[in-house]
């Protein structure tokens, strides 16, 4: 339950082998988000399966472009009847490959003129829950994830892209249930990830 607990643990893990620790900080976050921040349907279905580890999480903010200023991001989440469509380039997922559950941060802009939008950005993001197969290529229609990326080190843990193009997710996998407000969500993820890196760094 507590923060401490999580940051003894991981301090010892990150003794032995510091990617295991970084498997589990994402896996970690996706599942706070959840409990969080999840509807009551989202926690039922997925915690129990990612405490059991059927389930492995990734999370997904950073593009191309951009990495610390999350709120310029420029995937794209269009409403389409009880789904979305979702369109973009994503960059740096750890556990890319080896999840089967990708919480995914676009701009849906719903409720907000295109003046708001630009304003106030962090207002128009929305996090998806998306599920896939593990592995690499087209994991499912309009979603592929293309490789691991080649690092200098960590190389426990597998970084990937994410690209979709007409990515299908239906509404019940709004995070949380309600567009905008994905950058607050992923904001309190963050943070315990925060935690985690600081252990991280004492155990190694
Ligand atoms: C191995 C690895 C795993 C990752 N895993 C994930 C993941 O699972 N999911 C995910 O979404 N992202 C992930 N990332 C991306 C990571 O979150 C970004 O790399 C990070 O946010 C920094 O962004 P950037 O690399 O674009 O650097 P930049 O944002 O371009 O920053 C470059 C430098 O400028 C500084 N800087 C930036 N903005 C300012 C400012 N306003 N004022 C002063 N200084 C500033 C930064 O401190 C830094 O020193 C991962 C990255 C790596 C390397």
């Amino acid at each position: 339950e507590s923060l401490l607990t999580y940051a003894l643990c991981v301090e010892e893990i990150a003794r032995g082998w510091m990617s295991v620790s970084g498997i589990i900080n994402t896996h970690f976050i996706v599942a706070y988000m959840l409990k969080q921040h999840g509807t009551q349907e989202q926690k039922d279905y997925f915690l129990p399966k990612m405490a059991a580890g059927e389930i492995r999480g990734a999370f997904s903010m950073s593009e191309p472009a951009l990495g610390s200023d999350v709120s310029s991001i420029t995937s794209k989440g269009v409403r389409d009847g009880d789904d979305f469509l979702l369109t973009g380039q994503k960059m740096w997922l750890t556990n890319g490959g080896t999840s089967s559950l990708v919480a995914v941060l676009c701009r849906t802009d719903e409720g907000l003129s295109p003046k708001e939008a630009a304003a106030k950005p962090h207002r128009s993001m929305t996090t998806f829950l998306v599920e896939k197969e593990p592995g690499f290529g087209e994991v499912r229609p309009g979603l592929t994830i293309p490789g691991k990326i080649d690092k200098m080190g960590y190389k426990g843990v597998d970084t990937t892209e994410l690209i979709m193009d007409g990515l299908r997710v239906p509404a019940d996998r709004v995070l949380g249930g309600a567009t905008g407000r994905g950058f607050y969500q992923m904001m309190d993820g963050v943070e315990v990830g925060r935690v985690n890196v600081a252990a991280r760094g004492c155990g190694v």
